[in-house]
């Protein structure tokens, strides 16, 4: 079984586009959202969710407003800045904490004289297992606030992966998460391969060089496709050439072309919309990388 994730420097580079495409392409697969703080693998896919669990990560503070006597000593050792008093006229005085800047460290439930305290965890988010119409998807959706995604990323993949070998599949392909912070590289490891998905800008090519560095770090092998080439064909040869230069395969590139939008806004993968370039080209990438690995 091989794991592939797409990933991309930034959003919004066509990243999703592609895993879709791929969900419907691959035979035996199993499907893994993995861009948890913008999920939307799920627009293509549209998945039936068959089991929904509670992503829970971190603690935060709660006071006993019955049990509180106002010493102020928990406000004194917060360096979060997380708790206040209400002195507003015409309500009761009260010592309140902030859950969205508490940081969770619980120094002031150790110093509260009375045991006022309590640490809470937190729910941060949802995970699912769903069913769609290319098999089974693992995806995830964090509360509002919540920026646990890092610890949600390795668990919606091990969950995938657990799927994929019951089932016996061949792949799980992972929808990973922009940019180059903590969920990327959560969604990079044991990875057999990472697609770097790039539009041909200046800045496009300057975040598919951090993102394909972070992969190099994590010694995973790298692929690049640019998408809508055509629309600055010199700055997409800019970019075949620091693929020749970085020894980074240039697995296709993929033309601008309007059915991957109308195709997105009726719910489907391009590979079901249309038969135009687009589709053509992100058939040959897949059969590309089908055959890199049967070799
Ligand atoms: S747990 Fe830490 S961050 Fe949260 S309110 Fe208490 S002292 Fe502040
Ligand atoms: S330390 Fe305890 S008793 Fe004192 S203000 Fe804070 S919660 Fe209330």
């Amino acid at each position: 079984m091989k794991q592939i994730v797409i990933i991309s420097g930034k959003g919004g580079t066509g990243k999703t586009i592609i895993t879709g495409a791929f969900a419907a392409l691959a035979k035996n697969k199993v499907m893994a959202d993995c861009d948890v703080d913008a999920a939307d693998l799920h627009l293509l896919l549209q998945p039936e969710i068959k089991k929904r669990y509670e992503f829970k990560s971190g603690e935060t503070a709660v006071i006993d407003q019955n049990k509180c006597i106002q010493c102020g000593k928990c406000i004194e050792v917060c360096r979060f800045s997380a708790i206040t008093e209400n002195r507003k006229p015409q309500t009761a005085h009260r010592i309140i904490i902030d859950p969205i800047s508490c940081e969770g460290c619980a120094f002031c439930s150790l110093v509260c004289p009375v045991g006022a305290i309590k640490m809470k965890e937190n729910t941060s988010g949802e995970w699912f297992i769903s069913e769609t119409r290319f098999g089974s998807l693992v995806h995830a959706k964090l509360g509002i606030a919540e920026e646990n995604s890092g610890k949600l990323v390795p668990l919606v993949r091990q969950k995938a992966k657990e799927i994929a070998e019951k089932q016996n599949c061949d792949w799980v392909i992972i929808d990973g998460a922009p940019g180059i912070g903590c969920p990327v590289i959560a969604s990079l490891s044991g990875i057999d391969c990472a697609l770097v998905v790039t539009e041909p800008t200046l800045s496009g090519l300057h975040d598919a060089d951090r993102v394909i560095s972070v992969a190099k770090h994590f010694g995973v092998s790298v692929k690049l496709v640019i998408n809508k080439y055509d629309l600055n064909e010199q700055m997409a040869g800019k970019i075949e050439k620091y693929c020749q230069d970085n020894n980074i395969q240039l697995i296709g590139k993929v033309s601008f072309d309007k059915s991957v939008v109308k195709a997105m806004v009726e719910g489907k993968t391009i590979i079901e919309y249309s038969d135009g370039k687009a589709k053509k080209e992100i058939n040959q990438i897949w059969d590309r990388l089908e055959s890199d690995f049967e070799e």
